[in-house]
Order: C-alpha cells, then structure tokens, then sequence
C-alpha cells in the first residue's frame, strides 16, 4: 500500500512536468494555454510558483508519453490521469489548462483543470477523483506556497477558487488558500488549524458565496478558531478585485471590510430586521446559534455581549438562550 501511493505520487509528479513543459514549450500549449494565463494577467514566476501546465487536446498524448516513459498504466489509472477503455486508454485532461494540487509537503496529488472557453455548457473545472493520494475534503489548494506566511502572519485568508489564490499572491498576499470546488470540511479547517488560529474567509461577492461564508462560520467557531469574514462587492471575486485593485488598495480594503462573525450576520441581516421584530428575533437566535458552537465559555461571554450590545437586547435573555444550546459548562 506504501509502494502502491509511492508510485502514484511519482506518476503524478511526472504529470505536473509534463503538463508544465507542455504549457511552455510546445506550440499549442504556448498558442492556447500560455496565451490564456497571459490573459489571465499571470506572470512567468506565477506560472512557475504553482507549477501551472497544460493538457493537450489530442486523445491520449499523455497516456502515451508517460508509457513510453516506462509508468505503469495501472497507475496512471488508479491517479485518474488516464482513463481505461479496452486497447485504448485515454486522457482524462484535453485541451485544458492545469493547476497541480499540492501536499502541505509540496507533492502532488491531483490536478484541477480549467476549460479555455466561457462554454455555460460544459464543465468549467474537472479535477482529479479520488484515489488513495487524492481526497478533496482533506486538500486545500495552496497550501504548500502558503504555510511560511500563514505562520508568520498568524492569519489565513480562505477563498472558493484556484485563480482567487494565484492572483492573491501575484499581488503581494502568501497566506491564502482555496477550499476549490468542495464546501469547506472540518479536516480542511484543522489543516489550517496547524499553523494559525484565525482565518478570514474571502468567498465570492455571489449569493453562492454568501452561503458557503455563512456555513463556514459555524464550522470554524467549532473547531474553537476565529473567523472574520470580508466580502467582496458584488458580481466580484478575490481573482477579478485584486487584479484591479493596488497593494495598498488592497490591504486596506480587506482591514476596512474584515468583520467578525456578529458584525457580518448584523450587515447582511440588520436593515430588514430593523423595523421587523419576528426578522429580528430569527437574526438574534441565529447570532446566539453560532455563539453555542464555540467551545471555549469565555469567548462566548464576550461574544454574547457584542451581540446584546449590536442587536439591542439585554444580555440575560441571550444567556438564557445560549444555555439552551450549550449543555457543557455553563
Ligand atoms: P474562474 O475565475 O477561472 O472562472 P473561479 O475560481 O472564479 O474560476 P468559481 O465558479 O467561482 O470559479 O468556482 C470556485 C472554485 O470551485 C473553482 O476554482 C473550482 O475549484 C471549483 N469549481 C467550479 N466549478 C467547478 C466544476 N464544474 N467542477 C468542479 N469544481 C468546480
Ligand atoms: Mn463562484
Ligand atoms: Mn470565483
Ligand atoms: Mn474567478
């Protein structure tokens, strides 16, 4: 089982090679791929960083190589790389660009790649299956190029997308990763949890995003870490603001939006419950909800405050609420 996950991290890193010197070197990976990262506003050291690539079109031009290049097939298979079909295996990745998904540790486990076209019928990311090296609930995308910063900034930005992490570093920001296509999970949270208590989640300016936040918190607070929550405007994501927005610009607007969990349910919530108790009260309970999931009593103490003080109601009804919620230690 060691020798069968060592071989499939070896066929996958001959996979990000290859994908990578496809991008750089070959014509159609220049014409197609390179031009549209490019387009993307990504630098040769982005492309780089994160090891970007390229899949060509043709049926089975990576199947083929890697054979020729002695990797068995049985694990090209089981990477999801190379899809069975009798005396003709194929290529799962065709004419799409390729961002290898990393290991804390830097190796590779699968792959998200990116169609070429704006196409609202197909598939805009297909991404590697699961497989004994690959579990998209336990990854974050990013990672590896993050973890230096994450620690020594002691905070971790978490955005929805590949391109919402690149363009954050292009810009100047390290400590970012992605949940990529999966709602946010408990093992990635404890991921994070390694080298930082705080993350600042940064999801799309979209209601699809708003939800994914608002789920977020909860899970976060559970895991007895600090959440703030900075959103974007609307229609934007982390990629499309920053690639607009200078450093500074930048860095001041996620200081000056970054809000804690009560602030932000206040924000989305505050104006339609001002004038609407029954609004006002679901808001309230809400608020008092996400308070029970954190395990330590004192936070939740100070948390309950903010909200008797944000929402205008006395403190002693919150507690008795929360009690409600919280069998442990009050
Ligand atoms: P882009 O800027 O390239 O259009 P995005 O990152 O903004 O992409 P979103 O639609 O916001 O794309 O989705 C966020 C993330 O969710 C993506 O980066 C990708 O990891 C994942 N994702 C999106 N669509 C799919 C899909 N059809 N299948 C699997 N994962 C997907
Ligand atoms: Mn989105
Ligand atoms: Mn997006
Ligand atoms: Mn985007």
């Amino acid at each position: 089982n060691a020798d069968i996950k060592e071989s499939m991290y070896l066929v996958s890193e001959f996979a990000k090679n290859y994908f990578h010197n496809t991008l750089l070197h070959s014509e159609e990976g220049k014409a197609i791929g390179l031009s549209y990262f490019k387009e993307r506003g990504f630098t040769n050291e982005t492309i780089q960083k994160f090891g970007l690539g390229y899949s060509p079109e043709a049926w089975d031009a990576f199947t083929k190589e890697a054979l020729g290049k002695g990797y068995k097939l049985e694990f090209l298979e089981s990477t999801g790389l190379t899809i069975p079909k009798e005396d003709k295996p194929f290529d799962r990745f065709k004419g799409r660009v390729m961002f290898p998904i990393h290991s804390m540790s830097g190796r590779v486990l699968g792959f998200g790649g990116r169609i070429l076209t704006n196409d609202k019928k197909a598939a805009k990311y297909l991404n590697s299956p699961e497989s004994e090296i690959y579990h998209k609930t336990k990854v974050l995308y990013g990672i590896y190029q993050a973890k230096q910063a994450i620690a020594k900034l002691n905070n971790c930005y978490l955005v929805e997308g590949y391109t919402d992490v690149i363009q954050f570093h292009q810009a100047g920001i390290e400590n970012v990763v992605a949940s990529s296509g999966t709602a946010l999970t408990p093992d990635q949270i404890r991921l994070i949890n390694r080298l930082t208590k705080n993350i600042t989640v940064l999801f799309d300016g979209d209601a699809a995003g708003l939800r994914a936040s608002i789920r977020g918190i909860d899970l976060i607070l559970e895991e007895g870490m600090n959440v703030k929550v900075c959103a974007f405007p609307d229609g934007e994501d982390p990629d499309s603001f920053a690639k607009k927005t200078s450093y500074d610009d930048l860095i001041a607007y996620l200081e000056n939006n970054a809000k804690d969990f009560i602030q932000f349910k206040a924000s989305l919530l505050i104006k339609e419950a001002q004038n609407d108790p029954i609004k006002k009260a679901d808001l309230i309970r809400d608020m008092v909800q996400s308070i029970s999931k954190i395990p330590d009593r004192i936070q939740r103490e100070i948390y309950i405050q903010e909200c008797s003080r944000i929402m205008d109601i006395s403190e002693q009804v919150l507690m008795s609420t929360l009690a409600q919620l919280v069998q442990k230690d009050i």
